[in-house]
């Protein structure tokens, strides 16, 4: 465990500390290390990859309706992606991760159709 100053109140608090425990200011922008969580939920049950799109590097590969897992060592753009495309993890669906939070994969409907986001969620469905 490290120490970090909290930038609100300058007082020592841990790095895995959610918010500071002297003036409850969230610390989870200040130190986006660590496991970030994404519900996959896309259709059907092809293979799905999720690609860190600075680097190109795959930091997961599972099916629809898996729970991905991953850590990260800072904030990271992401892409979610079906097997058939993963040669072009630039057309997925796209966000900035930072570890410690929860984020869903899925289809939202608009007046244009369907498309894929990644929303940040507070929790996951239970049992997963
Ligand atoms: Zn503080």
């Amino acid at each position: 465990m490290a120490l970090i100053k909290c930038p609100e109140c300058g007082k020592e608090v841990s790095d895995k500390a959610q918010t500071c425990i002297n003036c409850g200011c969230p610390l989870a922008q200040v130190n986006p290390a660590g496991t970030v969580t994404v519900a996959v939920n896309g259709p059907g049950m092809v293979k799905m990859y999720i690609f860190d799109l600075t680097t190109g590097n795959e930091l997961w590969c599972g099916r629809n309706g898996e729970v991905a897992r991953f850590n990260v060592d800072n904030e990271t753009e992401i892409s979610v992606i079906g097997s058939m495309e993963k040669r072009h993890p630039e057309r997925g669906a796209k966000a900035l991760v930072r570890g410690g939070r929860k984020y869903e994969y899925k289809m939202v409907q608009s007046f244009l159709g369907g498309r894929y986001v990644i929303n940040e969620i507070d929790v996951l469905d239970s049992g997963r």
